[in-house]
C-alpha cells in the first residue's frame, strides 16, 4: 500500500533501521538508505533490496552529526525521488559511563545524531508534506525514551527530548494528513546492544549468553528481545489509514519494560 512513496531511513545499514526500511519495502515504498559500513556491502543491500521487493532503493552517506550533510541528503532524495513521504529518524548510537566522567564530546555526539538530526529531517521534509497533505515521521526513540538508566545521561536526555520534538511535531500537523509518532524499543540484539552484552561478558568473566541473560533479566521482564522484524510491522502500521489518528504517540514494544 506504499507503492509510489518514498521512504528515507536513516541509519538503515544495520540493526533496527535496516529491519523497518526492509519493512517498508515490502509494501512497496521505495527506500533511501543511510548509515556507515563498507560500501560494496551497501550497495549490495541496495541492489538485493531493489530487487527482493521490486522497488527502487538509493543511498546517502551523509553523517547525521552534521547539519550540512542532512542538507545535501534531502536535496538528493527530492532529486532522485521527488522528496520524501516517509521519513524514519533512527540513526543513533551509544556511549556508557557515569555523569562525571562523561566525555564532552562523546555527550555532543549523542545528542546530534540522535536528537538534532530528527529535528533537521523533519524541518527538510515537512514542507513537501505538506504540499501533498500526506507524510509520516517516525522517530526512533527507546524505553529510555520513558525512563531513565543510570550511566547514560545523554542517550536518555536525547530519547527524552526525542519524544518531545515528537509530540511538537504531531502538534503542528494535527489538522494535516502528516502525521508523527515516536516507537520505543526495548532491548533488541543489534550490534549497539552486542557491544553492551560484550562488555558484560568481559567484566562479570561470563559466557556471552549469560551476559545476555543478565541484561534481560534486569529491564526486560519477558526475558526475550524484541526484534527489527516487529519494529518494522509496527513503522508499517504508523504507515497505514488505519493509523491516521495515532498523533504524537510514544509506543513502546519493550517485553513490559516500562510496564514496571
Ligand atoms: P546499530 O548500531 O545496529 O545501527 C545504527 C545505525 O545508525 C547504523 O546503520 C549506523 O551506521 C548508523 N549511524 C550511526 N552513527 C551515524 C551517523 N553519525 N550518521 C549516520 N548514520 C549513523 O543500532 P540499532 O540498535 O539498530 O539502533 C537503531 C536505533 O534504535 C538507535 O536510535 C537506537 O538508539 C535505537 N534503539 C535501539 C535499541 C536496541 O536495543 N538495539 C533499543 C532502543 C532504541
Amino acid at each position: 500500500f506504499l507503492k509510489g512513496k518514498t521512504a528515507l531511513v536513516t541509519g538503515s545499514t544495520s540493526g533496527i533501521g535496516l529491519g523497518i526500511a526492509r519493512a517498508l519495502a515490502a509494501e512497496g515504498a521505495n527506500v533511501m538508505f543511510n548509515g556507515f559500513g563498507d560500501a560494496t556491502a551497501i550497495t549490495k543491500l541496495q541492489a538485493d533490496v531493489a530487487k527482493e521487493f521490486g522497488i527502487k532503493t538509493s543511498y546517502h552517506n551523509a553523517d547525521m552529526s552534521q547539519p550540512t550533510e542532512i542538507e545535501l541528503m534531502m536535496r538528493s532524495a527530492v532529486e532522485q525521488f521527488g522528496g520524501v513521504d516517509i521519513v524514519v529518524n533512527n540513526a543513533g548510537i551509544q556511549h556508557v559511563a557515569n555523569i562525571e566522567d562523561f566525555p564532552v564530546d562523546k555527550w555532543d555526539a549523542v545528542i546530534a545524531i540522535n536528537l538534532t538530526s530528527a529535528f533537521h529531517t523533519t524541518r527538510l521534509a515537512l514542507p513537501r508534506m505538506k504540499e501533498n497533505n500526506w507524510g509520516r515521521i517516525i522517530n526512533i526513540a527507546s524505553a529510555h525514551g520513558l525512563v531513565a538508566s543510570a550511566q547514560k545521561s545523554a542517550y536518555v536526555a536525547a530519547k527524552h527530548g526525542l519524544v518531545g520534538l515528537t509530540k511538537v511535531t504531531a502538534l503542528e500537523t494535527a489538522q494535516t494528513g502528516i502525521t508523527c509518532n515516536a516507537i520505543c524499543p526495548g532491548w533488541v540484539l543489534t550490534p549497539l546492544v552486542q557491544k553492551q552484552v560484550d562488555a558484560r561478558a568481559l567484566e562479570g568473566g561470563i559466557s556471552n549468553e549469560e551476559a545476555k541473560r543478565n541484561l534481560l533479566a534486569e529491564k526486560q521482564p519477558s526475558g526475550e528481545f524484541v526484534t527489527p522484524e516487529q519494529l518494522g510491522a509496527l513503522a508499517v502500521f504508523m504507515c497505514s489509514d488505519a493509523a491516521s489518528q495515532v498523533r504524537g504517540v510514544a509506543w513502546n514494544m519493550d517485553g513490559g519494560w516500562v510496564a514496571q
